[in-house]
């Protein structure tokens, strides 16, 4: 019998990529046959990247992973899974304070398009991990290396020291 071939999206702002993010990936990758990375255009509060910078660091870190892209989209998230052929949504649970906007989003997303959504659980060093407070901390001055990937934190030094 022919397996399944299973696409999966994992839609997020990714305002930067973190180490959380990173994690739910490579967790991803060993359940799915593709995995593409969406990176949403929908306006965020106090951005720090524009969308197409995202994607392009997102680019540098998944360039080794097998089966795994990234993209940015404009739009409902459902059309961009539907445009994709993705069969799945992948979303990434820190802590039970996810689980409620999360569990709603899922339950929308099923009603209105009749995806599913797959969580998985972030390992224990990252529950606390979000990307609003380490554009926060950043901007403050704080030192974030250890939450997110190297390529992003010399961007980030870049973008805050000269704006690029
Ligand atoms: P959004 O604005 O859509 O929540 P994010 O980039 O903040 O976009 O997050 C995208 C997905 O990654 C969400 O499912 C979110 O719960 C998950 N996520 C964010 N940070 C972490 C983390 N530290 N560990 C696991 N999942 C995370």
């Amino acid at each position: 019998m022919k397996e399944k071939f299973v696409r999966a999206i994992f839609p997020g702002s990714f305002d930067p990529i973190t180490n959380g993010h990173l994690d739910v990936i490579n967790r991803g990758m060993k359940l799915f046959d593709e995995l593409i990375i969406a990176v949403g255009r929908s306006p965020i509060k106090n951005p720090l990247f524009t969308p197409e910078e995202r994607v392009e660091m997102i680019a540098e870190l998944v360039a080794d992973m097998p089966g795994v892209s990234v993209e940015g989209f404009e739009g409902l998230t459902v059309e961009y899974a539907a445009k994709k052929k993705a069969d799945v949504i992948l979303r990434g649970l820190r802590s039970l304070t996810d689980v409620q906007y999360e569990f709603q989003l899922a339950m929308t997303n099923r009603a209105v398009a009749g995806i599913e959504t797959i969580f998985v659980m972030t390992s224990e060093q990252y529950g606390f991990t979000t990307s609003s407070l380490i554009r926060e901390v950043a901007v403050l001055g704080g030192d974030v290396s250890n939450l997110i990937p190297k390529n992003i934190y010399n961007r980030l030094q870049r973008k805050l020291s000269d704006g690029v």
